[in-house]
């Protein structure tokens, strides 16, 4: 790392820090911490900060549960909504076992996993996420609704977008915490937002989206609104997405460029965008984790003019495609999975989308022909003709290809998955046994 433990103790004195807040992320992308004052610093510095990871929800049960957080000293941040005097600083933490060795439910470690393993093959992932979210009034109670007064579209500007300050002061606080932020605006669904940060290396990039729905969500609070990275708040208007860019280098140098392609792309980009199609129904269960998530990618709803896939496909230009290839190339060159919703754990999402990638790249497979007209339009029996899959379309579905995926629950590990996939089907269980508002209006009166 960047920073020593002397470095550490230094900034905490000089920038008067009185509580660190040791944090880590559970298996379901949940940000969980434990907050030590100044004074246990060094204690924890040399890795002793013992909880019991018998209560965290995912974690693989075994009898002994005492686990160790272990800060990345180079996460070091101070959060700018805390007071000023005796401030409070967060440092991400890797977890590691009794004995030391990291702990294999760690989703931070599975990517850190993924990340030596392409470091081998002398590759270094960068990736750019753009996180999209609503922001939505709370209520006399101070409960979240799904209710706003805006009626903002796609990039308009105030008085009729309302949400200008709140990111504002989302900017201003993520700048202070040391992002860069690229883009920000209002999104096509009223009261629908995104903020653009710059790529990083794939571990920061997972640090940095758990960061920025931290500081969305406390900032928006601070405004009496509430942020949701729920997929699909409202049924018939677009879903939010976290589309992720991803990029390829070896030796400082862009890997998925070829300026001699017809697409700009080489052999390396292609055979990511094929290990990332072979893998798609597999990766769904992780990039797109909730029973909401589906209603995002259902294709009768982005047939009405929504922009996430709903089918596996890929094209240099058009958007309805699952992988698109933004317009920049050279240095810039990238490939967008379109997919992923930001209600996913980012670090697992990014170690079985790299890894499924990878493969591709290992395996040389190659990807199908782009498709450059709209897939949603097309009928059934044209998409096959293409070699078009649909992606699942429940959450039931993608457990199913989850459990059919070798490759993707290597990447979790065999006993990990299991403990994932039995939470992933309670959860479609629970929700198939529920009576919604739909069927009693459909059916009370006619039945
Ligand atoms: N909200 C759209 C989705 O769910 C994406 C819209 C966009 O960024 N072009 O995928
Ligand atoms: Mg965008
Ligand atoms: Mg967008
Ligand atoms: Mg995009």
């Amino acid at each position: 790392s960047h920073y020593t433990k002397k470095d550490i103790m230094r900034l905490v004195e000089e920038e008067d820090v009185e509580f660190i807040r040791l944090q880590f992320t559970d298996l379901f992308g949940n940000l969980k911490n434990a907050a030590v004052t100044a004074s246990q610093l060094e204690k924890v510095l040399d890795n002793r900060y013992v909880f019991d990871g018998s209560c965290v929800e995912g974690f693989l049960h075994d009898n002994d549960m005492d686990m160790f957080l272990c800060p990345d000293l180079d996460t070091l941040a101070i959060f700018p909504w805390r007071p000023q005097q005796g401030k409070v600083a967060r440092l991400i933490c890797d977890i590691q076992k009794r004995d030391g060795a990291p702990y294999e439910g760690d989703s931070r470690y599975i990517l850190e996993k993924v990340l030596k393993d392409a470091e081998k093959l002398g590759y270094r992932f960068d990736v750019g996420p753009e996180c999209e979210f609503f922001l939505f009034h709370t209520d006399d109670n101070g409960n979240p609704t799904v209710f706003s007064h805006e009626k903002a579209g796609y990039f308009d500007m105030s008085p009729i977008d309302q949400g200008e300050n709140v990111r504002r002061d989302i900017i201003l606080t993520l700048e202070e915490m040391g992002f860069e932020v690229e883009s920000s605006y209002h999104e096509v669904a009223s009261a629908q937002h995104e903020i653009d940060f710059r790529y990083d290396e794939a571990l920061l990039s997972a640090d940095n989206i758990m960061t920025f729905k931290l500081a969305v969500k406390t900032i928006a609070k601070r405004f009496g609104m509430h942020a949701t990275f729920m997929p699909k708040p409202l049924a018939g208007v677009n879903g939010s997405s976290m589309h992720t860019n991803i990029s390829l280098k070896k030796e400082g140098k862009n890997v998925f460029a070829d300026e001699n392609d017809e697409y700009g792309l080489s052999q390396e980009a292609y055979w990511f965008i094929g290990g990332l199609m072979k893998h798609a129904r597999g990766l769904s269960a992780i990039t797109n984790p909730l029973v909401n998530s589906y209603k995002r990618l259902f294709p009768a709803q982005t047939g009405a003019g929504f922009t996430a896939p709903a089918y596996i496909s890929w094209s240099p230009i058009n958007r309805s495609q699952m992988i698109r290839i933004p317009a920049q190339r050279e240095e810039n060159t990238r490939i967008e999975l379109r997919s992923p919703d930001p209600s996913c754990n980012p670090y697992l999402t990014l170690a079985v989308c790299l890894a499924a990638g990878l493969d591709g790249i290992k395996n040389h497979i190659e990807p199908p022909k782009p498709v450059n007209e709209d897939v949603r339009k097309m009928t059934d029996a044209e998409r096959t003709a293409l070699g078009v899959e649909p992606l699942p379309r429940s959450l039931a579905e993608a457990v199913t290809a989850l459990e059919e995926d070798e490759l993707v629950r290597g990447v979790l590990g065999e006993e990990l998955c299991k403990g994932y996939i039995a939470a992933k089907k309670q959860e479609w269980e629970s929700y198939s046994a529920q009576v919604s508002q739909w069927e009693t209006d459909q059916y009370l009166y006619r039945f």
